[in-house]
């Protein structure tokens, strides 16, 4: 499995940065294209991993496409920690069985996702 040879970086706009420069790549070494399409899930861009926003989310049960709710009912800012948790797990699952168009991770990314202590 090919990495990035850095990273990550700080800010999304670093990162689309280096998208753009041709420096970052897919697990099969091929360099990203410089620019994502629009994401089919979110409305940001599918930068090729699998997106929060394409699978239900396992602690609001907002189903794909629709944005976190808090208990509240009100839209949440950001996807749950379980919901962003289940995309890497789906990513690490696409790995395992040779899905080669996932991007690389980050040199100093730890290939499982690491166990949250308590938080959502
Ligand atoms: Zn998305
Ligand atoms: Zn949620």
């Amino acid at each position: 499995m090919n990495r990035q040879s850095f990273g990550p970086p700080s800010t999304r706009a670093e990162e689309r940065g280096w998208r753009a420069a041709g420096l970052l790549v897919d697990v099969a070494g091929r360099v990203l294209p410089a620019t994502a399409p629009l994401c089919g899930f979110c409305d940001g861009e599918d930068i090729g991993d699998t997106c929060p926003a394409s699978l239900t989310c396992p602690t609001c049960k907002a189903t794909p496409r629709q944005r976190c709710r808090r208990p509240s009912g009100h839209t949440a800012e950001q996807w749950h920690r379980s919901r962003v948790r289940a995309a890497d797990l789906e990513d690490q699952r696409r790995e395992e069985d040779g899905d080669t168009t996932l991007p690389a991770r980050w040199a100093d990314t730890p290939p499982a996702p690491t166990p949250s202590r308590g938080t959502r």
